[in-house]
């Protein structure tokens, strides 16, 4: 098949990625083969090519296929696969496997598995035509949503609800999203439909331009100054998400909500210095568990959710990735296979 290869992890104009051909991969027996319709191209894929995550231990081999919000069509099955036939339309997302018998898978928290795979990252993803699926972590997609849409509902999509879900009951309250871009986006109509008011936050006019057509209550740009002096004044924001990958953001996050707030982030920044006088309580969020997942494909064939898209080729991977580096990209690019 044919394949985005990421060998040694360099910045991408160095031109760390190969379109390769590679042999075709066959599943276990709780596996299935995937022939991809679309996957989405993350900030976290960029990251991983760059190097920036080898620390981290990630990529967890080389070479690998990145990659890790997917919707496809099952072309083989393993032979104990039972809930998935050939011909099924399916998604993965970020988390390929958990062990399914830790404390934290047992109790609904399964993103913090110790023992989890990550599509992309420790296993090959969907940067190719095909891609392997464990069963237990593959979920049925509705024909109606067409593939550029559907695929970042697997990480942005999952990402933005599970923010949401830790905000708690945010009906008549207001809720500020940092950063609007391909999980930004998202985070502000999971927002909306929670019953909250939302302001969007970004430095972009183009992205405030989106944030206004989806619905945002207050648009403000991350310059104005006088604007977010005045939020603060007013202790106006009950609760700030930050998924804008800028410790500066986040640190106005930190300034920015109430006395009691919630500041919820889903990106790897510097918090700075904090004041617990005003008793804030910051959370992290990372992806979601498959529940949660299941409820996000729900939203999205009711039609009260859609991601916005660019779509790209396959071998065009490096060209979306450097287009996502510069700020270049409208939401979400999507490889279209
Ligand atoms: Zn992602
Ligand atoms: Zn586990």
């Amino acid at each position: 098949m044919k394949a985005v290869l990421l060998t040694s992890p360099s910045a991408l104009e160095a031109k760390p990625l190969k379109i390769a051909s590679v042999g075709d991969p066959h599943p276990k027996d709780d596996e299935v083969l995937v022939k991809i319709e679309a996957c989405g191209v993350c900030r976290s894929n960029l990251h991983m090519i760059e190097g920036d995550w080898m620390e981290r231990g990630i990529p967890a081999k080389l070479p690998i296929i990145p990659g890790h919000e997917i919707v496809g069509r099952v072309v083989e099955i393993g032979n104990r696969v039972s809930h998935f036939r050939k011909g099924d339309r399916v998604g993965l997302q970020p988390l390929w496997s958990t062990c399914g018998r830790c404390s934290y898978c047992w109790t609904g928290k399964e993103e913090l598995c110790q023992l989890k795979e990550i599509t992309g990252e420790t296993v090959d993803g969907g940067y190719a035509e095909y891609v392997i699926g464990k069963e237990d972590h593959l979920y049925l997609v509705p024909e109606a949503i067409p593939a550029v849409e559907a695929a970042p509902l697997f990480c942005p999509g999952i990402t933005a609800y599970h923010a949401i879900k830790k905000a708690g009951d945010i009906m008549g309250k207001r809720v500020a999203i940092f950063g609007i871009g391909g999980v930004g986006h998202m985070a502000l109509q999971f927002a909306r439909i929670a019953g909250a008011t939302t302001i969007a936050i970004s430095r972009n006019p183009e992205h405030l331009r989106v944030a206004k057509d989806l619905g945002a209550d207050e648009c403000i740009n991350g310059n104005d100054k006088s604007s977010l002096e005045k939020l603060k004044k007013e202790q106006a924001i009950d609760c700030g998400i930050v998924f804008a990958p800028s410790s500066a953001v986040a640190q106005l996050a930190m300034s920015l909500v109430k006395a009691g707030g919630k500041v919820i982030v889903g990106v790897q920044v510097e918090l700075g210095s904090f004041s617990f006088v005003e008793e804030k309580v910051v959370l992290g969020t990372v992806i979601g568990p498959r529940e949660e997942m299941k409820e996000v494909l729900q939203l999205a064939a009711e039609g009260k959710i859609k991601p916005i898209c660019q779509g790209f080729s396959l071998e065009d991977a490096p060209e979306a990735l450097m287009k996502l580096k510069k700020g270049e990209i409208v939401m979400r690019a999507v490889l279209v296979v």
